[in-house]
């Protein structure tokens, strides 16, 4: 399969991008230019190294390690345009070969809203994948250390319920996710009421 993205880095037992020890892949390719970016080296989509078959390999026999609670998508901007199918199709490989035993998060510097107002099938798709998602840009005069997972105040983290039962989900707010706590009921991955 061709995936036709670049990546800085792969992080492995990464403990400051979701909770529990994880592995962290880095997205080349942003077009937010949030002033004060920590990784501005990774605007440009042909940073770092090709993203190939190999590399997902890579990435899913390191999450056999049965330490891992989750894999993370990171940047850059997993939503950046050319990168849209790419991160579709590695999410799709984890949540099939590990199903709800490691959670996937997903940062963005857009907003919400706004993703939702593009109804772009391949993240609609990617969002059937994704257990929680932190988006918004980061705004260096909202810098926030307490908040947790986000780097600024306005950044919002949202659990994406998935409704197995008539294969929806739903996007809710969720403020309290805490380094130690994952999501309700302590799972890892979040099903709807109706499923749970
Ligand atoms: S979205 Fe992230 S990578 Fe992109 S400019 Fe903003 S802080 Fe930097």
């Amino acid at each position: 399969m061709e995936y036709n993205m670049h990546y800085g880095l792969i992080k492995y037992v990464d403990m400051l991008d979701g909770p529990g020890l994880r592995v962290t892949l880095f997205v080349s390719g942003c077009d937010n230019k949030c002033k004060g970016c920590h990784n501005p080296e990774s605007w440009d989509p042909n940073f770092g190294k090709e993203f190939t078959e190999e590399t997902l390999t890579e990435i899913v026999k390191e999450l056999q390690n049965n330490y891992y609670k989750g894999f993370t998508l990171c940047g850059g901007d997993p939503l950046y345009p050319a990168n849209r199918q790419a991160v579709c199709n590695i999410a799709r490989t984890i949540k099939a070969c590990f199903g709800d035993s490691r959670s996937i998060w997903m940062y963005t510097g857009y907003a919400l809203e706004e993703v939702q107002s593009w109804n772009d099938p391949v993240v609609n798709e990617l969002f059937d994948y994704v257990d929680v998602v932190l988006e918004g840009p980061f705004i260096e005069s909202l810098k926030s250390p307490d908040k947790p997972w986000v780097g600024s105040s306005n950044q919002r983290m949202f659990e994406i319920l998935h409704c197995k039962g008539n294969n929806t989900f739903k996007f809710v707010e969720n403020e309290n996710i805490t380094k130690s706590g994952y999501l309700n009921n302590n799972a890892q991955t979040n099903t709807c009421s109706c499923c749970s």
